[in-house]
């Protein structure tokens, strides 16, 4: 059970997304709202924000509690809050971190796929990894990512990226 809550909207959300996740708040269009590999997806993105935020919060609470002479709340307050945002810098400006989070999300998508459609979904999600990430990957690339399993985020520093015209449109999304 991730901490989370689902709005179903159209708010803020690109023509091609079906969702996105704000830390704890996913926005689901109204009309995906059945997708169950879709809300997964999100619940993905969300399960990373409590893994980045719930360390911060539990240490700012721990060095509060701590008897110092000095007032340590300005700092408490200061790795609290670091932890509730951290994500949104990681994702927008770390290509590794943003490609690990998003194959990561696929790959739960994906198993929600009938084992009949599996191969279409997959080459769904490739394309679709490939085109709207800002990850400069081409399909056969995502394709390969999805396929390879669990990485730590650190591997995808590694991925080469498509240059020029190959590399294709796209701002990173969630
Ligand atoms: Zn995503």
């Amino acid at each position: 059970m991730i901490p989370a809550i689902v709005i179903h909207t159209h708010l803020l959300l690109s023509d091609w997304m079906g969702g996105r996740c704000f830390g704890p708040l996913i926005l689901i269009r109204p009309s995906q709202r059945d997708r169950i590999a879709l809300r997964a997806h999100e619940l993905e993105h969300a399960r990373q924000w409590w893994w980045l935020a719930t360390p911060c919060l539990v240490l700012a609470v721990l060095f509060n509690a701590l008897p110092l002479a000095q007032p340590v709340w300005p700092w408490s307050l200061s790795l609290g809050v670091l932890g509730l945002i951290v994500q949104a810098p990681l994702y927008l400006l770390l290509r590794s971190y943003r490609m690990w989070a998003e194959v990561r999300a696929y790959q739960v998508t994906l198993s929600y796929a009938p084992a009949g459609s599996a191969a279409a979904a997959l080459e769904r999600a490739a394309v679709s990894l490939a085109s709207h990430y800002w990850l400069q990957i081409s399909p056969s690339c995502a394709r390969m990512l999805l396929e390879e399993g669990r990485q730590p985020w650190w591997r995808y520093w590694r991925v080469p990226r498509l240059r020029g015209r190959e590399a294709g449109e796209g701002a990173p999304g969630k």
